[in-house]
């Protein structure tokens, strides 16, 4: 059975103290929310991943928000999966629509990024995402296909298995502008089928794909309720440890 799952992406937010106070809080809430197998991951900037590993306990996973796509070596300035998974992350988001647009990350590094986590024992949150003029034009199911095959399609089942997909339509993200839950399951039921069509139906059946994008307290129950919708990858609402409580508790109604 696939794994049901809210994420917070903190994004370049908080300082230490700040970091370090506000995960301690979220640690306490979601202690009492937290239901069965569904997990709680908090996405943080570098600098707070060795800490919060240590105070996240079982209740709350760690995430890194970037990797660089090479083992090691001569990258001034770059993190590495091996160092990232050796302070206790166990995930990573890549293709997150933030560094695909201002760091240009490109299908083509994504895919090998996607393979340098997965040889730490890292699991990747791949995001896909269209924008709002390839909504409008009616691209967008074409975009996310390509973002699927070119990024994380030619991964083995058994690595396959490991990705946590994530579809944040970039006209949603930190815009206050959220799909529809229609809108979302529509997506959701396309990228499963393209799993399907990929890997076979058990894969597909256990593969979590989060929603991303202006999901909050006041909507995910809603979002939630979609039969292919397995959770949230929350941004904003991931800074304010009762908004991202509340989105965990609605993974339970
Ligand atoms: C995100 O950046 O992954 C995100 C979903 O942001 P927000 O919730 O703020 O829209």
């Amino acid at each position: 059975m696939r794994k049901k799952i809210v994420a917070g992406n903190w994004k370049m937010n908080l300082d230490y103290n700040e970091g370090v106070s506000l995960f301690s809080e979220i640690v306490n809430m979601v202690k009492d929310e937290r239901q069965g197998d569904q997990l709680a991951i908090i996405c943080a900037p570098f600098i707070h991943l060795n800490s919060l590993s240590k105070l996240g306990g079982s209740d709350v996973a760690i995430g890194a928000q970037n990797i660089h796509d090479k083992e090691n070596g001569a990258y001034t300035g770059e993190i590495s999966a091996k160092m990232v998974k050796s302070i206790g992350a166990e995930y990573v988001i890549l293709g997150h629509s933030e560094r695909r647009q201002y760091q240009a990350e490109s299908d083509e590094l994504l895919a090998a990024k996607t393979k340098i986590a997965l040889s730490n024992n890292l699991k990747p949150i791949f995001c896909i995402g269209e924008t709002l003029d390839e909504r409008n034009n009616g691209s967008y199911y074409e975009i996310l296909k390509k973002q699927l095959v070119n990024g994380i399609f030619s991964l083995t089942e058994e690595d396959f298995r490991k990705v946590v997909i994530a579809y944040e339509p970039v006209w949603a993200i930190g815009t206050g502008l959220t799909a529809s839950p229609e809108q979302a399951q529509d997506i959701h039921a396309f990228i499963r089928s393209e799993i399907e069509a990929n890997y076979g139906f058990n894969v597909a059946d256990d593969t979590t794909i989060l929603y991303g994008g202006s999901c909050n307290p006041g909507n995910a129950a809603s979002l939630f309720a979609q039969k292919d919708i397995d959770g949230g990858l929350i941004g904003g609402a991931s800074l304010k440890s009762r908004d991202f409580t509340d989105i965990i508790k609605a993974l339970n109604s």
